[in-house]
């Protein structure tokens, strides 16, 4: 499919009309339908023909036998295209669906139908000239059906001879009087009738087209199917071309290598913004048995949750048939994918942010076995230090002793890097980021061995925390680092709170603390108090 690429997408431009077939049918076949499925129906067996015409050639099997299950239905596409309008309502009582020169009968009752209402027209003007009231109108409403009507200022002329002879008085509105005539009668009755046939006959068409489609049931959803597999398959191949994905192999082994592996959405949203995403290499196992963990660490922001990301991605892509957005893949079957990602609550069935991770890490625990690959982004976070660190320490343990999986697991535990001397399934790899100065300049490269730090105070400043809290921030780590270095301990209480914040300004004295300043109250007379008091205020002022 990707070397036959004018046959690909003329078929990509065929399989743009497909509306949802089955749902369409499934309306249909509950009674819940109307002409629009009708209409679903037919694009989506016009898209068929249109996509086997289109696919000449060789391809692989999967594919031609998808194109052979398109054919058929010719007897039902042409019955829809040849009776339906081009845009059909949504409600079959509203008619006006099946086309003209379909049915004889249709025709007839609709021509009926609408020349009656030109007749009404004429009816209008020939009234109107017989009254001398150029304002009369015929009406139609759901209570009187058709009525002649003129404004209440003609009243007295219309209830009186002659006028009143040949038309009925039918009601008096407010502003109106409304009459009838014979003639309107019967012409009314010939509408209706005709209205009604019309409305039958299309209502029958609309059930026999109904009835075809149900009988043709399975065959749509063979249809649909099909229409789905050629879709994937030519979405596949537009995006293997356009992005340069590379054919996996995907084999029976636990092999789980990717070279130059790269996340698609991460990559397009860079690609968008002129950046470049840095590919990244993952070699989780060489199909060897036993477990094989890569623990990750770096600094937030460095990339770690789009690695793990990307290659759960590649194995699903692997394994759906399709190709992976890196420049190498070699995949061993993956029974199971597991992932523990980002923070949800699910406070509606009594599970807190904490609760969630935990019961993910135990379906996670309980069930991952060698054939199974597990992202861990991130565990214990929710909790406090200590009981975090343990619970990720002892799942780490476990998956490698236990479960014996493939596992990317990234985490800002750096304590956990002791396990990979003891682990020998463990190895450590970390998101390169450089730090200039006061900056941390993030690679985005995957390498081997542990990361020293995480950089969260300066990620925090990228994002716009406040420099009292940045620098407050800076104080709280030297002091809790010294302690755990075995320098001397310094409790958190002990810093002085707020020592980081910029101290406040204070402003030059004012004219009247000057003045304020330069008396003393007990030497002022009365009248140099009040005149103390009147430059204050001018001062003030
Ligand atoms: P944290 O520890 O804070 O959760 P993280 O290490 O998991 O961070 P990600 O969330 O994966 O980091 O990535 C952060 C941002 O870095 C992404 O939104 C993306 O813009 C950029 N980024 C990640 N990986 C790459 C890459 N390989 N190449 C280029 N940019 C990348």
């Amino acid at each position: 499919m990707l070397d036959q690429t004018i046959e690909a997408d003329a078929m990509r431009v065929a399989l743009q009309n497909v509306p949802d077939l089955e749902r369409a049918v499934s309306r249909l076949a509950l009674d819940r339908g109307g002409p629009r499925d009708l209409a679903a129906v037919r694009a989506s067996l016009g898209a068929a023909r249109d996509i086997a015409i289109a696919a000449t050639g060789d391809w692989p099997e999967k594919i031609t036998t998808a194109l052979l299950r398109l054919r058929g239905q010719d007897e039902l596409r042409n019955a829809l295209e040849a009776m339906l309008v081009e845009d059909p309502p949504h409600f079959a009582r509203d008619g006006g669906f099946i086309a003209d020169g379909v049915d004889a009968d249709l025709d007839q009752a609709r021509s009926l139908r609408d020349e009656s209402r030109g007749v009404i027209a004429g009816l209008q003007a020939k009234y109107a000239e017989a009254t001398g009231i150029a304002a009369l109108k015929i009406k139609h409403n759901n209570v009187l059906g058709y009525f002649i009507e003129t404004t209440a200022t003609h009243a007295s002329k219309m209830l009186s001879p002659p006028l009143s002879d040949s038309f009925a008085h039918r009601q008096t509105t407010a502003n109106a009087v409304r009459f009838t005539t014979p003639e309107l009668a019967e012409l009314e009755t010939r509408i209706l009738s005709a209205a009604d046939e019309a409305q039958k006959i299309e209502m029958r068409l609309y059930s026999s087209l109904k009835d075809q489609i149900l009988d043709a049931g399975a065959a749509l959803a063979d249809v649909a199917e099909a229409l789905a597999e050629i879709d994937i398959a030519v979405a596949g191949a537009r995006l293997a071309r356009a992005l340069n994905w590379v054919r996996p192999m995907v084999d029976d082994s636990r092999t789980f290598t990717v070279t130059g592996g790269r996340h698609p959405v991460v990559e397009a949203a860079l690609d968008r913004e002129g950046a470049r995403f840095i590919a990244n290499d993952c070699a989780l196992s060489d199909g060897s048995d036993g477990a094989d963990i890569w623990l990750i660490t770096g600094p937030n922001m460095a990339g770690k949750s789009t690695y793990l990301r990307q290659n759960a991605l590649i194995a699903v892509l692997a394994q759906a048939g399709m190709y992976v957005p890196a420049t190498a893949a070699h995949i061993g079957i993956v029974t199971q994918l597991f992932s523990r990602v980002g923070a949800a609550d699910d406070l509606a069935r009594g599970r807190s942010t904490f609760m969630v991770e935990m019961v993910e890490t135990a379906a996670i625990l309980n069930q991952a076995d060698p054939r199974a690959l597990v992202i861990l982004d991130e565990i214990g976070r929710g909790t406090a230090t200590y009981d975090g660190l343990s619970i990720a320490w002892a799942t780490l343990e476990h998956l490698h002793e236990v479960n014996g999986t493939r596992a990317l697991f990234a985490t800002h535990y750096h304590e956990l890097g002791a396990l990979v001397e003891k682990l020998s399934g463990l190895r450590a790899a970390h998101v390169a980021a450089e730090e200039a100065g006061d900056e941390v300049i993030f690679l985005h490269e995957v390498r081997e061995g542990a990361a020293d730090r995480s950089y969260g105070v300066q990620v925090a400043r990228l994002a716009g925390l406040p420099d009292a809290v940045i620098a407050r921030a800076r104080d709280v780590l030297s002091s809790l680092e010294d302690s755990e270095a075995g320098g001397p301990k310094v409790m958190v209480d002990d810093l002085p709170l707020f020592s980081a914040a910029p101290a406040p300004v204070k402003a030059a004295p004012s004219q009247t603390d000057d003045l304020l300043a330069n008396i003393n109250p007990d030497d002022l007379t009365p009248r140099e108090a009040l005149e103390v008091l009147y430059r204050l205020k001018g001062s003030a002022d």
